[in-house]
């Protein structure tokens, strides 16, 4: 396992695996790692014959007042986990370098930041459009991962991947979970016992929701509603949005009526127990003419 902090040195041994003929697998990190980016890791080790990882927790992809300074850094325990894994390369890329004095240049995705997380964490996608570009121009990977966990995230990487004909291919891994449901997150560490506790109403209100939207009873006003009742049952949860949309472009989906597909439905979740944010989602697919006997 190597570690390097250098831009260069990074960009130069990637592209020795490039000459080399070995392709490359990269999995961009913010560190505290988990079994979820675990799961990435491991998923990168088995189709790509180098696996890079960076672990970088980028300042401008936090709001003012969000949780930048508080947020883990375990990087010798990281790094142990990179090299139990099987990681090849690990970069810790460093503010000063990333984002260098006189540093001006911003990728903005415009329509998939609307929703959801963009208005709520003002300036968070320009932040990650941003970083993601920047580490795919270093490493210049043949496949990128990226966890559903995040699926606003993930559409709006592939976005600009295209947009900029980054040619890496994103490939995009099933979220990874507690065994009561809650989505494994470098956050989770900070709930306190009640709050973790209350924490695994998320996914237990994601699951009801698309019971509900899979039998297609009701409409898509009485879905979400239920979705934020059931989350906010009990107390302890302060949800910031709880909705259904279009799952592959974000789009509101028409009032009235559950869809009768076919489609995916985003069931997507924003909320915080005490400070701490959680999000979580589900992608449900919504058959042919579901209720029809045609
Ligand atoms: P982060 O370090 O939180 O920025 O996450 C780095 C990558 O790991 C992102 O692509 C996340 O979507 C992914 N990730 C985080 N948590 C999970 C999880 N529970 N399951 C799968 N992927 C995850």
């Amino acid at each position: 396992l190597k570690v390097l902090r250098e831009v260069d040195a990074v960009a130069r041994l990637a592209d020795r695996f490039r000459a080399a003929g070995l392709s490359i697998g990269f999995v961009p990190t913010m560190g505290a790692l988990h079994a979820g980016h675990l799961a990435l890791v491991a998923r990168a080790r088995a189709e790509c014959e180098r696996v890079i990882v960076s672990i970088f927790v980028n300042p401008t992809q936090f709001a003012p007042g969000e949780d930048f300074d508080a947020y883990p850094r375990p990087l010798t325990a990281d790094i142990e986990a990179c090299r139990e894994a099987g990681v090849d390369l690990v970069f810790c890329g460093e503010a000063r370098d990333l984002y260098p004095p006189g540093f001006q240049t911003w990728v903005a995705v415009e329509e998939l930041a609307k929703p959801l997380c963009g208005p709520r964490r003002p300036g968070h996608f320009r932040g990650v459009a941003t970083i993601v570009s920047q580490l795919l121009s270093i490493v210049r990977p043949h496949r990128a991962y990226f966890g559903r966990k995040d699926y606003q995230q993930c559409l709006v990487v592939a976005r600009l991947v295209t947009d900029l004909h980054l040619g890496t291919e994103v490939r995009t891994c099933e979220t990874v979970r507690e065994s009561d449901g809650l989505a494994m997150s470098s956050r989770n560490a900070r709930l306190s016992p009640a709050e973790r506790t209350t924490a695994a109403r998320i996914h237990r209100a994601l699951a009801a929701a698309r019971e509900t939207l899979e039998r297609g009873e009701g409409s898509v006003e009485s879905l979400e509603a239920k979705l934020r009742g059931d989350l906010e049952r009990g107390g302890g949860l302060e949800v910031e949005y709880a909705e259904a949309l279009d799952a592959p472009t974000l789009a509101a989906l028409p009032s009235g009526n559950l869809p009768r597909g076919p489609g995916h439905v985003l069931l997507a979740v924003a909320a915080r127990a005490g400070k701490t944010r959680l999000i979580d989602n589900l992608v449900v697919e919504i058959p042919a003419r579901r209720g029809t006997t045609d």
